[in-house]
Protein backbone atom coordinates (compact mmCIF):
# COMPACT_ATOMS: atom_id res chain seq x y z
CA UNK A 1 0.00 0.00 0.00
CA UNK A 2 1.18 3.48 -0.87
CA UNK A 3 2.30 5.39 2.36
CA UNK A 4 0.38 7.95 3.29
CA UNK A 5 2.39 11.65 3.12
CA UNK A 6 2.26 13.70 6.62
CA UNK A 7 0.48 16.62 6.60
CA UNK A 8 1.18 19.94 8.85
CA UNK A 9 -1.38 22.68 8.34
CA UNK A 10 -0.34 25.70 10.51
CA UNK A 11 -2.04 29.14 10.63
CA UNK A 12 -0.76 32.92 11.05
CA UNK A 13 -2.68 35.85 10.60
CA UNK A 14 -5.88 34.07 9.87
CA UNK A 15 -9.67 34.43 9.66
CA UNK A 16 -10.00 30.49 9.31
CA UNK A 17 -11.40 31.01 5.79
CA UNK A 18 -9.10 28.53 4.02
CA UNK A 19 -10.11 25.75 6.73
CA UNK A 20 -13.71 26.14 6.83
CA UNK A 21 -13.56 26.09 2.76
CA UNK A 22 -11.62 23.03 2.83
CA UNK A 23 -13.99 21.24 5.25
CA UNK A 24 -16.47 21.86 2.83
CA UNK A 25 -14.93 20.27 0.30
CA UNK A 26 -17.33 17.50 -0.70
CA UNK A 27 -15.06 14.73 -0.51
CA UNK A 28 -13.17 15.80 2.34
CA UNK A 29 -13.50 11.70 4.36
CA UNK A 30 -11.95 10.22 1.00
CA UNK A 31 -8.98 12.59 0.99
CA UNK A 32 -8.23 12.70 4.49
CA UNK A 33 -8.33 9.35 4.37
CA UNK A 34 -5.03 9.50 1.74
CA UNK A 35 -3.05 11.69 3.97
CA UNK A 36 -1.31 11.52 7.52
CA UNK A 37 -2.50 15.18 9.42
CA UNK A 38 -0.47 15.48 12.16
CA UNK A 39 -1.64 18.66 12.43
CA UNK A 40 -4.53 20.92 11.66
CA UNK A 41 -5.58 23.68 14.37
CA UNK A 42 -9.22 23.10 14.24
CA UNK A 43 -9.29 19.14 13.62
CA UNK A 44 -7.96 16.84 16.86
CA UNK A 45 -4.23 16.13 16.38
CA UNK A 46 -2.05 13.34 18.07
CA UNK A 47 0.12 15.78 19.75
CA UNK A 48 -0.25 19.33 20.63
CA UNK A 49 1.20 22.55 18.22
CA UNK A 50 4.12 23.27 21.04
CA UNK A 51 5.34 19.40 20.53
CA UNK A 52 5.26 19.69 17.03
CA UNK A 53 7.12 23.11 16.57
CA UNK A 54 9.14 22.26 19.08
CA UNK A 55 10.25 18.74 17.99
CA UNK A 56 12.91 19.01 14.99
CA UNK A 57 13.30 15.25 14.77
CA UNK A 58 9.18 16.24 13.44
CA UNK A 59 9.64 16.28 9.55
CA UNK A 60 6.19 16.02 7.12
CA UNK A 61 5.76 15.99 3.41
CA UNK A 62 3.60 18.84 2.71
CA UNK A 63 3.22 21.83 5.21
CA UNK A 64 0.43 23.66 4.65
CA UNK A 65 0.17 27.46 5.60
CA UNK A 66 -2.66 28.97 5.60
CA UNK A 67 -2.99 33.24 6.73
CA UNK A 68 -0.35 35.96 6.59
CA UNK A 69 3.05 35.93 8.15
CA UNK A 70 2.73 38.55 10.89
CA UNK A 71 5.15 39.05 13.44
CA UNK A 72 2.77 40.35 15.74
CA UNK A 73 0.46 37.31 15.68
CA UNK A 74 1.37 34.73 18.09
CA UNK A 75 0.33 30.52 18.06
CA UNK A 76 1.92 28.42 20.58
CA UNK A 77 3.88 31.56 21.95
CA UNK A 78 5.75 31.89 18.59
CA UNK A 79 5.06 34.70 16.05
CA UNK A 80 3.68 33.34 12.98
CA UNK A 81 7.14 34.36 10.99
CA UNK A 82 9.20 32.17 13.79
CA UNK A 83 6.40 29.43 13.36
CA UNK A 84 6.66 29.22 9.75
CA UNK A 85 10.91 29.27 10.10
CA UNK A 86 10.93 26.44 12.26
CA UNK A 87 9.81 23.95 9.53
CA UNK A 88 12.08 25.73 7.09
CA UNK A 89 13.66 22.28 5.77
CA UNK A 90 11.27 20.21 7.72
CA UNK A 91 8.45 20.02 4.70
CA UNK A 92 9.52 18.47 1.46
CA UNK A 93 7.02 21.07 0.03
CA UNK A 94 5.05 23.62 1.48
CA UNK A 95 1.56 25.45 0.24
CA UNK A 96 0.70 28.65 0.92
CA UNK A 97 -3.50 28.35 0.99
CA UNK A 98 -4.96 31.52 0.03
CA UNK A 99 -4.13 35.07 -1.06
CA UNK A 100 -2.71 35.81 2.45
CA UNK A 101 -0.24 33.01 2.62
CA UNK A 102 0.80 33.50 -1.06
CA UNK A 103 1.00 37.27 -1.11
CA UNK A 104 -0.59 39.07 2.80
CA UNK A 105 -3.59 39.25 1.37
CA UNK A 106 -6.45 41.48 3.33
CA UNK A 107 -4.09 41.46 6.49
CA UNK A 108 -1.19 43.36 4.28
CA UNK A 109 -3.54 46.32 3.50
CA UNK A 110 -2.59 48.83 6.07
CA UNK A 111 0.71 47.04 7.14
CA UNK A 112 4.37 46.89 5.59
CA UNK A 113 5.66 44.39 7.71
CA UNK A 114 2.92 41.43 6.78
CA UNK A 115 3.42 39.19 3.92
CA UNK A 116 2.81 36.10 2.12
CA UNK A 117 5.59 32.88 2.86
CA UNK A 118 7.40 34.68 -0.46
CA UNK A 119 5.75 37.78 -1.60
CA UNK A 120 3.93 40.88 -0.26
CA UNK A 121 1.41 41.48 -3.23
CA UNK A 122 3.42 41.51 -6.37
CA UNK A 123 6.56 41.74 -5.01
CA UNK A 124 8.96 39.19 -3.53
CA UNK A 125 10.23 39.96 -0.29
CA UNK A 126 13.45 41.54 0.00
CA UNK A 127 14.83 39.43 2.75
CA UNK A 128 12.93 35.53 2.37
CA UNK A 129 11.43 34.45 5.62
CA UNK A 130 12.86 31.46 4.43
CA UNK A 131 15.27 29.54 2.68
CA UNK A 132 13.46 26.49 0.75
CA UNK A 133 12.01 27.61 -2.40
CA UNK A 134 9.35 24.43 -2.58
CA UNK A 135 6.59 26.63 -2.05
CA UNK A 136 3.56 25.86 -4.14
CA UNK A 137 1.22 29.36 -4.16
CA UNK A 138 -2.63 29.16 -4.34
CA UNK A 139 -4.14 32.52 -3.92
CA UNK A 140 -8.31 32.79 -3.54
CA UNK A 141 -10.05 34.17 -0.39
CA UNK A 142 -10.27 31.05 0.34
CA UNK A 143 -8.70 28.90 -1.83
CA UNK A 144 -11.20 26.31 -3.45
CA UNK A 145 -10.53 23.28 -1.70
CA UNK A 146 -11.09 21.34 -5.29
CA UNK A 147 -7.55 23.12 -6.25
CA UNK A 148 -5.88 22.68 -2.56
CA UNK A 149 -7.06 18.35 -3.08
CA UNK A 150 -5.46 18.34 -6.76
CA UNK A 151 -2.63 19.57 -5.27
CA UNK A 152 -2.10 17.86 -2.47
CA UNK A 153 -3.11 14.69 -4.87
CA UNK A 154 -0.90 15.47 -7.29
CA UNK A 155 1.87 15.51 -4.64
CA UNK A 156 0.74 12.23 -3.29
CA UNK A 157 1.42 10.63 -6.33
CA UNK A 158 4.74 12.69 -7.77
CA UNK A 159 2.89 14.23 -10.55
CA UNK A 160 4.74 17.41 -11.83
CA UNK A 161 2.91 20.70 -11.05
CA UNK A 162 4.41 23.40 -13.44
CA UNK A 163 4.08 26.63 -11.81
CA UNK A 164 4.20 30.00 -13.21
CA UNK A 165 6.80 33.00 -12.28
CA UNK A 166 4.75 33.68 -9.02
CA UNK A 167 4.79 29.72 -7.70
CA UNK A 168 1.05 29.03 -8.98
CA UNK A 169 0.27 26.29 -10.90
CA UNK A 170 -0.59 26.79 -14.50
CA UNK A 171 -3.12 24.54 -14.25
CA UNK A 172 -5.10 26.22 -11.93
CA UNK A 173 -3.98 29.78 -12.56
CA UNK A 174 -3.35 29.96 -16.20
CA UNK A 175 -6.73 30.93 -17.37
CA UNK A 176 -8.19 34.14 -16.34
CA UNK A 177 -11.79 33.91 -13.78
CA UNK A 178 -13.60 35.23 -17.13
CA UNK A 179 -13.22 31.72 -18.50
CA UNK A 180 -16.24 29.82 -18.46
CA UNK A 181 -18.68 32.26 -17.08
CA UNK A 182 -22.44 31.86 -17.92
CA UNK A 183 -22.50 35.75 -19.08
CA UNK A 184 -19.89 35.77 -22.00
CA UNK A 185 -22.19 36.27 -23.98
CA UNK A 186 -23.03 39.63 -22.78
CA UNK A 187 -19.37 40.55 -22.52
CA UNK A 188 -19.07 39.79 -25.99
CA UNK A 189 -21.91 42.17 -27.17
CA UNK A 190 -21.58 44.85 -24.44
CA UNK A 191 -24.79 44.00 -23.04
CA UNK A 192 -24.20 45.56 -19.15
CA UNK A 193 -26.37 43.77 -16.08
CA UNK A 194 -28.46 46.20 -14.80
CA UNK A 195 -28.02 45.02 -11.28
CA UNK A 196 -26.65 42.45 -8.87
CA UNK A 197 -28.06 38.95 -8.41
CA UNK A 198 -29.93 38.66 -12.08
CA UNK A 199 -29.26 36.43 -14.42
CA UNK A 200 -28.78 38.30 -17.24
CA UNK A 201 -26.08 40.66 -18.16
CA UNK A 202 -22.36 41.21 -17.53
CA UNK A 203 -21.16 42.78 -15.01
CA UNK A 204 -17.43 44.05 -16.31
CA UNK A 205 -18.72 47.36 -17.11
CA UNK A 206 -20.47 48.83 -14.44
CA UNK A 207 -20.75 46.66 -11.68
CA UNK A 208 -16.34 45.82 -11.01
CA UNK A 209 -16.17 42.50 -11.87
CA UNK A 210 -12.90 41.67 -12.23
CA UNK A 211 -12.77 38.30 -13.84
CA UNK A 212 -10.88 39.19 -17.16
CA UNK A 213 -7.99 40.74 -15.19
CA UNK A 214 -7.67 37.88 -12.75
CA UNK A 215 -6.22 34.79 -12.74
CA UNK A 216 -8.39 31.81 -11.93
CA UNK A 217 -10.48 28.92 -12.46
CA UNK A 218 -13.39 29.62 -10.41
CA UNK A 219 -15.93 29.68 -13.51
CA UNK A 220 -14.38 26.23 -14.29
CA UNK A 221 -14.39 24.94 -10.89
CA UNK A 222 -17.44 25.67 -9.67
CA UNK A 223 -18.03 26.06 -5.86
CA UNK A 224 -19.86 23.61 -4.20
CA UNK A 225 -19.93 22.07 -7.83
CA UNK A 226 -22.68 24.65 -8.64
CA UNK A 227 -21.78 28.38 -8.69
CA UNK A 228 -19.47 31.29 -8.69
CA UNK A 229 -19.70 34.64 -8.06
CA UNK A 230 -20.26 36.17 -11.69
CA UNK A 231 -22.73 33.28 -12.12
CA UNK A 232 -25.06 34.09 -8.83
CA UNK A 233 -24.88 38.07 -10.40
CA UNK A 234 -21.91 39.12 -8.18
CA UNK A 235 -18.53 40.62 -9.91
CA UNK A 236 -15.70 38.83 -9.20
CA UNK A 237 -13.72 40.43 -6.45
CA UNK A 238 -10.43 39.89 -8.03
CA UNK A 239 -9.69 37.47 -4.96
CA UNK A 240 -6.55 35.46 -6.45
CA UNK A 241 -4.96 38.51 -7.36
CA UNK A 242 -1.63 39.73 -6.07
CA UNK A 243 -2.80 43.12 -5.39
CA UNK A 244 -6.36 41.76 -3.14
CA UNK A 245 -8.18 44.17 -1.96
CA UNK A 246 -6.46 46.94 -2.85
CA UNK A 247 -9.59 47.10 -5.62
CA UNK A 248 -12.89 49.07 -5.61
CA UNK A 249 -15.34 46.93 -5.18
CA UNK A 250 -19.18 47.03 -6.53
CA UNK A 251 -18.29 50.00 -9.66
CA UNK A 252 -16.16 50.00 -12.50
CA UNK A 253 -13.41 53.23 -11.99
CA UNK A 254 -14.05 54.36 -15.71
CA UNK A 255 -11.94 57.31 -17.32
CA UNK A 256 -14.00 59.15 -19.84
CA UNK A 257 -16.32 56.30 -19.97
CA UNK A 258 -13.52 54.00 -20.76
CA UNK A 259 -12.89 51.36 -17.73
CA UNK A 260 -9.70 52.54 -16.05
CA UNK A 261 -8.70 48.66 -16.19
CA UNK A 262 -9.23 46.29 -19.56
CA UNK A 263 -9.10 42.58 -20.15
CA UNK A 264 -5.24 41.23 -19.21
CA UNK A 265 -2.78 42.22 -22.07
CA UNK A 266 -5.73 43.31 -24.24
CA UNK A 267 -4.88 46.32 -25.74
CA UNK A 268 -7.04 49.71 -24.70
CA UNK A 269 -7.20 49.82 -28.82
CA UNK A 270 -8.53 46.17 -28.98
CA UNK A 271 -10.73 46.52 -26.80
CA UNK A 272 -12.48 50.31 -28.31
CA UNK A 273 -12.43 48.78 -31.32
CA UNK A 274 -14.30 45.64 -30.36
CA UNK A 275 -16.58 47.29 -27.84
CA UNK A 276 -17.56 50.21 -30.57
CA UNK A 277 -18.59 47.76 -32.99
CA UNK A 278 -20.58 45.25 -30.93
CA UNK A 279 -22.49 48.38 -29.37
CA UNK A 280 -23.58 49.10 -32.66
CA UNK A 281 -25.64 45.65 -32.83
CA UNK A 282 -28.76 45.47 -30.97
CA UNK A 283 -29.94 41.89 -29.78
CA UNK A 284 -33.27 41.39 -28.79
CA UNK A 285 -32.61 38.05 -27.51
CA UNK A 286 -29.74 39.48 -24.94
CA UNK A 287 -32.28 42.52 -23.73
CA UNK A 288 -34.59 40.43 -22.77
CA UNK A 289 -34.83 38.32 -18.75
CA UNK A 290 -34.24 35.30 -19.24
CA UNK A 291 -36.79 33.54 -17.01
CA UNK A 292 -39.54 36.37 -16.62
CA UNK A 293 -40.60 39.30 -18.43
S1 LIG B 1 -19.72 38.89 -15.48
FE1 LIG B 1 -17.48 38.98 -15.20
S2 LIG B 1 -16.81 36.85 -15.57
FE2 LIG B 1 -18.87 37.03 -16.42
S3 LIG B 1 -18.64 37.58 -18.58
FE3 LIG B 1 -18.85 39.51 -17.45
S4 LIG B 1 -16.73 40.10 -17.01
FE4 LIG B 1 -16.66 37.94 -17.53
Amino acid sequence: MMTKPKVIWLQGASCNGNSHAFFNYPYLKTLLQAFDFLYHPLLPSPLPLASIVNDYSITCDILIFEGSVDAKFNRAGLSSDTLLQRFDGRAKTIIAAGTCASFGGIFSENDQNTSGILYRHEQPLNKPLISQSDVINLPGCPVHPHNLATILLALKANQPIPLDTMHRPKEIYAHTVHQGCSRSEYFEWKVDAKSFGHKEGCLFYEQGCRAPMTHGNCNLVLWNEVNSKPRAGIPCFGCTDPKFPNFSFFHTPKNMSIPAEIPLDVSKRAYLTISGIAKTFSIPRLKKRLLDD
